[in-house]
């Protein structure tokens, strides 16, 4: 039942779960690891008829699934034009879950990236994992766990997925996209956290043109042909312009190794700490920081730690960013 080569182990817990389930299991991990593609193997399983191991795919309930018209399951993602799963989602969902099963076996709800629930919608969902309805398994998916309240975790079984080894990624790529140089194919994996879905999502989106347009912009930078506010302007047209935290976290992991191997001991502290901030920055863009001021700030303090400077402090609270300018 395994979508994919680096999910085996999260497939053996997963089976070792049959017969004894749980009510409610939690797929955490970054994005571009395949969680969809597990929790629907999960779900299909579950409501197929002949499941030893894992779904037989030639079931009627297995027909009904890959139809999307199975009626024991019930999907739940966020709404076209709205930004989180709302409470009245998560309302209806309950509801049907309190009915009795139409085919008699278990029903099965997907909810995917949990973290996108408004706070109304926890506390809906945090009712259902207390009283769970019977017969009935909630698969949770989420990217970002430390998003969600502790109260939600604390009712699931995690089952966690990690990258695979460099190797073992790069294989697969390559397996994927066999004319691609493998030198690409590393930057994409280190470019995408060592995620294999995400660095084939960004190599078949020519993810590249974008890595370039971003050396040539801090470039322009450097030496003063372009301002800040220009570059930042660019960056934003992006089609994922979130991406630029990813290009920052990547050069200063690369800064930090060179240095590592021309043994500048000790190393520059001011790379520890940009990092830190590249993190805070993309937590702080997704809690809806004003984006202009948040590229501008990371890329200025960049430039400053490039250059050897330490980090002035004002320039880069994200309070600040956050309380005054969003
Ligand atoms: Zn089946």
């Amino acid at each position: 039942m395994t979508p994919f080569p680096w999910q085996k182990q999260n497939a053996a817990l997963w089976q070792r779960q049959q017969g004894r389930y749980g009510h409610a299991y939690l797929l955490t991990g970054v994005d571009g690891l395949g969680l969809t593609e597990f929790a629907r193997a999960m779900a299909q399983g579950l409501l197929c008829e002949n499941a030893t191991e894992s779904a037989c795919g030639q079931c009627s309930a297995c027909i009904q699934f890959r139809q999307d018209s199975h009626p024991d399951f019930i999907q739940l993602d966020v709404l076209e034009g709205k930004k989180e799963i709302g409470v009245d989602q998560v309302r209806q969902l309950s509801q049907r879950l309190m009915q009795t099963s139409h085919q008699g076996g278990y029903k099965v709800a997907l909810l995917q990236q949990v973290e996108s629930f408004n706070s109304s919608a926890f506390n809906a969902l945090l009712k259902t994992l207390e009283e769970p309805p019977e017969q009935t398994i909630l698969i949770l998916t989420t990217y970002q766990l430390n998003r969600l309240p502790a109260t939600i975790v604390s009712r699931c079984q995690q089952l966690t997925f990690t990258p695979p080894s460099m190797e073992d990624s790069q294989a697969w790529l390559q397996q994927q996209l066999p004319h691609l140089d493998a030198t690409l194919l590393k930057r994409a994996l280190r470019l995408n956290w060592g995620a294999p879905l995400a660095a084939l999502n960004w190599l078949n989106a020519q993810g590249w043109q974008w890595d370039e347009a971003w050396q040539k912009d801090l470039q322009s930078l450097r030496q003063g042909s372009q301002a800040v506010t220009q570059v930042v302007a660019n960056w934003l047209k992006w089609p994922q312009p979130e991406q630029v935290f990813d290009q920052f976290y990547l050069a200063s992991v690369t800064a930090i190794r060179r240095a590592f191997y021309q043994q500048q001991i000790p190393l520059n502290q001011a790379w520890f700490d940009f990092q830190q901030r590249v993190l805070q920055a993309k937590l702080d863009w997704l809690q809806n920081a004003n984006k202009e001021l948040l590229l501008e700030a990371l890329c200025m303090t960049f430039l400053q730690v490039e250059q050897g400077l330490a980090i002035r402090q004002p320039v880069f609270e994200s309070e600040w960013i956050r309380g005054r300018w969003a």
